[in-house]
């Protein structure tokens, strides 16, 4: 059985928060240092891409 990841998958390591709605997500750090929110496109629900490190 091959496992295979989805773009938008992998593992969390992160909490990121929505830097403008609050909604929290589980996050890979981006090699940029930006946040990519899992299960999504690279965005909040609410179209902001900019997230923050939810402690
Ligand atoms: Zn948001």
């Amino acid at each position: 059985m091959t496992k295979k990841r989805p773009e938008n998958g992998g593992e969390p390591t992160v909490i990121a928060k929505c830097t403008e709605c609050g909604d929290i997500y589980p996050a890979q750090e981006a090699t940029d240092g930006n946040y990519r929110p899992i299960g999504t496109n690279g965005s909040c629900n609410c179209g902001n891409r900019d997230f923050e490190p939810a402690t």
